[in-house]
């Protein structure tokens, strides 16, 4: 448990740390503001997980649309201009295990802030860019040492590790 939890820790980070340079080695799409019903959207109940790459991941919810399974991430706050990489690199998580659990990639996911949906096309790009960044992260596991990758108090204030990481600027 502790492991998971660890790992996830780990993958938010990295995430957050990677994002810019991955964007402009893999130019990221940036999402298309879309309109969404939710009265369509089903809750996820457990975790899905795809043993191969390890990785595991719950989406807020699916959609069933055209006989397409679409992962919707909902986030709170308003929406930035684009969506962060950080949150399309989630939701592209979410898009790999959704095609690895039913057998159909989805065609795009929907980040859903409180003002604004947008989709994000799941290409074969965004699958590599993701894959290149598990791997990194991977390596990154067995490094005992990660320096803070920013230097911005108010992210520290609202981290939920503040209390045991020894970077901390809050
Ligand atoms: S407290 Fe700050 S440096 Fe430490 S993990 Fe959280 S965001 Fe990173």
């Amino acid at each position: 448990m502790l492991y998971v939890f660890f790992l996830l820790f780990l993958l938010a980070l990295i995430f957050f740390w990677r994002s810019n340079r991955q964007r402009n080695a893999a130019g990221l799409p940036g999402g298309r503001i879309v309109y969404t019903d939710t009265r369509g959207w089903g809750k996820v109940e457990k975790p899905l997980y795809y043993p191969a790459l390890a990785l595991t991941g719950k989406p807020d919810y699916l959609i069933e649309k055209n006989g397409q399974i679409i992962p919707v991430e909902v986030k709170s706050g308003r929406a930035p201009e684009a969506p962060y990489d950080s949150h399309i690199y989630q939701l592209a998580s979410y898009c790999l295990l959704v095609e690895k659990t039913y057998g159909n990639r989805p065609p795009y996911g929907i980040i859903h802030y409180e003002n604004r949906d947008f989709a994000v096309d799941y290409t074969r790009e965004l699958e590599s860019a993701l894959i290149e960044l598990i791997a990194d992260m991977r390596e990154d596991d067995v490094r005992g040492n990660i320096a803070r990758s920013h230097e911005q108090a108010s992210r520290c204030k609202g981290c939920g590790f503040r209390n045991i990481c020894e970077q901390s600027l809050a």
